[in-house]
């Protein structure tokens, strides 16, 4: 870039110098309620579970104050999960802000939450076998909510092809198949994803989105409490370990187990799912 149209001014340094401040100090969040939690998870037992077959995607049910768990069975493979309110597919996973409040990768003590209007803790991470990881020499890391879903649109745009076992796809016919609704219905309900065990970051140089082979290995696991009544739907990404490519069928691909867990009556106290945000909505029109 030598024919640079407007050169860098003289206090160009100075001005990249200054020291970044962090958008949305998070000091302030509620604090998960860690300690009741694990009590709680002491007392649980099995109710339900969910095998995901390789590239595809199932719906799961668990209500609030359960747990679940997305384990990989079999060998190592990438997971796009989707989170709805059970009782308001309106109110869904926001990538965006959970990225804004906890950063790219997401681990124990951290939650997912949810779209606005509603903005609160959908499901709380109490456990993740990967959280040894950190964040590595290439800035990668796990479970992100950077990356989007891979999608068929995206393929046909870079490549011209129409394949049909994309998360988005997966999660589209799973989520279709449990609701009854048809799939064009279902479709504008999935959204951005937190990917699990999946390794990511952005590049230096560049500064764009990579991935390399999961350190995921069978038996590993991220635990979930789930905050108020959840659906969910996970697809098992076509890119299995995505250290090659994905929006195909050339990756070795397994399944993914999901359970449910109880905790016993009275296990919780008097913990209460949370209520939806406290902001008044008038946006400046006095009402
Ligand atoms: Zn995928």
């Amino acid at each position: 870039m030598t024919d640079m149209p407007f050169p860098p001014p003289a206090d160009a340094d100075d001005r990249r110098a200054i020291k970044p401040v962090i958008c949305y100090p998070n000091e302030t969040l509620p604090e998960a309620p860690m300690a009741l939690y694990k009590a709680a998870r002491e007392t649980a037992t099995k109710v339900d579970e969910v095998l995901i077959p390789a590239r595809d995607a199932r719906c799961f049910e668990v209500p609030a104050g359960q747990f679940f768990r997305i384990s990989s069975v079999e060998g190592p493979q990438v997971g796009d999960l989707n989170l709805w309110n059970s009782k308001n597919l309106n109110e869904r996973f926001f990538s965006g802000k959970t990225r804004a409040l906890h950063g790219t990768h997401i681990s124990t003590g951290e939650r997912m939450w949810t779209s606005l209007p509603s903005l609160r803790p959908m499901a709380t991470i109490v456990e993740d076998t990967l959280g040894w990881y950190g964040i590595d020499a290439y800035g990668g890391s796990v479970h992100d909510v950077i990356g989007t879903r891979c999608d068929p649109y995206t393929g046909n745009l870079l490549a011209g092809d129409h394949y049909h076992y994309c998360c988005h796809s997966n999660l589209t016919r799973a989520l279709a198949a449990h609701t009854g609704i048809s799939l064009r219905e279902a479709e504008p309900y999935v959204h951005d994803v937190l990917n699990v065990f999946m390794c990511t970051g952005f590049t230096r140089d560049t500064g764009q989105y990579f991935m390399k082979a999961s350190p995921v290995r069978p038996g590993d696991y991220l635990e979930f409490f789930a905050e108020i009544d959840l659906l969910g739907a996970l697809s098992a990404c076509p890119g299995g370990d995505c250290s090659s490519e994905h929006s195909s069928d050339t990756a070795a691909c397994y399944p993914m187990l999901v359970e449910v867990f109880a905790p016993e009556e009275g296990a919780l106290g008097d913990w209460k799912s949370p209520a939806v945000n406290g902001y008044d909505r008038s946006h400046g029109v006095p009402r």
